[in-house]
């Protein structure tokens, strides 16, 4: 368990799950000490005993990220745990894969609320705590889908393609005060979001792996080591950039092979 990120504290909201636990694991093989924080009480706390009954040092809170108050307070709680808090990693998400001209103001407004605003809240409420850090990251997760026309996930797009926009103007803001901040951009990758639309016949798994030059999704952990990488001092020049891991998805042309 020990690593280049020992002794450094790191907050992952939306940990429960998919790309957010791969991170939680990646970082405590890096030598990290993480906060597992989620909606999902339950969740984040059997990704924090896992983690804790292999030796590592991880600690779960619950955080819902539509709730500026909830998310307040579990960075306090984050923060406090070990006395710094060293990067933040906004994680959470859901899909709603409605066509655009019936999608509801309400669902709009509530995948807005969730990716853009709740990633918006999330960097801010960790703002006071990683000006007090040596070396502070923020690591946001876009999509591809903010880089190609992407059907049926209109509230989808806006909202990562705003993220990616918060990401370049906090770079520039917050960098007197040493903070960077980059978003890594997957690819369709293995999680219970897209394995459930698989399952339920939403999505269809041979079309994505055709859809892409590796002929196969991507792995939690192959997004997690580009998340850990950003939020790690070996990054320590990148800031206000988004990293595509996408295994060359967006740059297919039609060209034969
Ligand atoms: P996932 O469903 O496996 O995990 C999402 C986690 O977010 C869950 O633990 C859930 O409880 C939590 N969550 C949802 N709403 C929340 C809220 N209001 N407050 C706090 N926690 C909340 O999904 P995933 O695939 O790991 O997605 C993680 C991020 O990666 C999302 O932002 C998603 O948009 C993005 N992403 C995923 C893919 C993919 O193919 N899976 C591709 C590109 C981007």
């Amino acid at each position: 368990m020990v690593g280049v990120g020992e002794g450094r504290v790191a907050l992952v909201v939306g940990g429960a799950s998919g790309i957010g636990e791969a991170t939680v694991d990646e970082l405590v093989r890096r030598g990290w000490r993480v906060v597992v924080a989620d909606r999902d009480a339950e969740g984040a706390e059997r990704v924090a005993s896992r983690i804790t009954a292999s030796g590592g040092a991880a600690h779960a809170v619950t955080a819902d990220v539509t709730d500026t108050s909830s998310v307040v307070a579990a960075t306090r709680d984050a923060a406090e745990r070990w006395g710094r808090l060293d990067a933040v990693i906004p994680c959470a998400g859901v899909i709603d894969p409605s066509p655009s001209d019936t999608l509801e103001d309400a669902s709009l407004l509530r995948m807005l609320d969730i990716h853009l605003v709740g990633t918006i809240r999330c960097v801010r409420a960790a703002f006071p705590y990683l000006c007090e850090a040596a070396e502070p990251a923020i690591v946001a997760i876009s999509s591809v889908a903010a880089h190609i026309g992407t059907p049926h996930r209109l509230s989808y797009t806006a909202a990562k393609g705003g993220i990616e926009a918060v990401v370049r103007t906090l770079a520039v803001e917050w960098a007197p005060h040493g903070i960077r901040i980059n978003a890594v951009a997957p690819g369709w990758v293995k999680t219970p979001m897209i394995t459930q639309a698989i399952d339920e016949g939403r999505l269809d798994a041979g079309t994505l792996e055709a859809l892409s030059p590796f002929e196969r999704l991507a792995e939690p952990v192959e997004i997690a080591g580009a998340i850990a990488f950003l939020a790690s001092p070996a990054a320590s020049y990148v800031s206000g950039t988004t990293l595509l891991v996408d295994g060359a998805l967006t740059v297919r042309g039609p060209w034969p092979q």
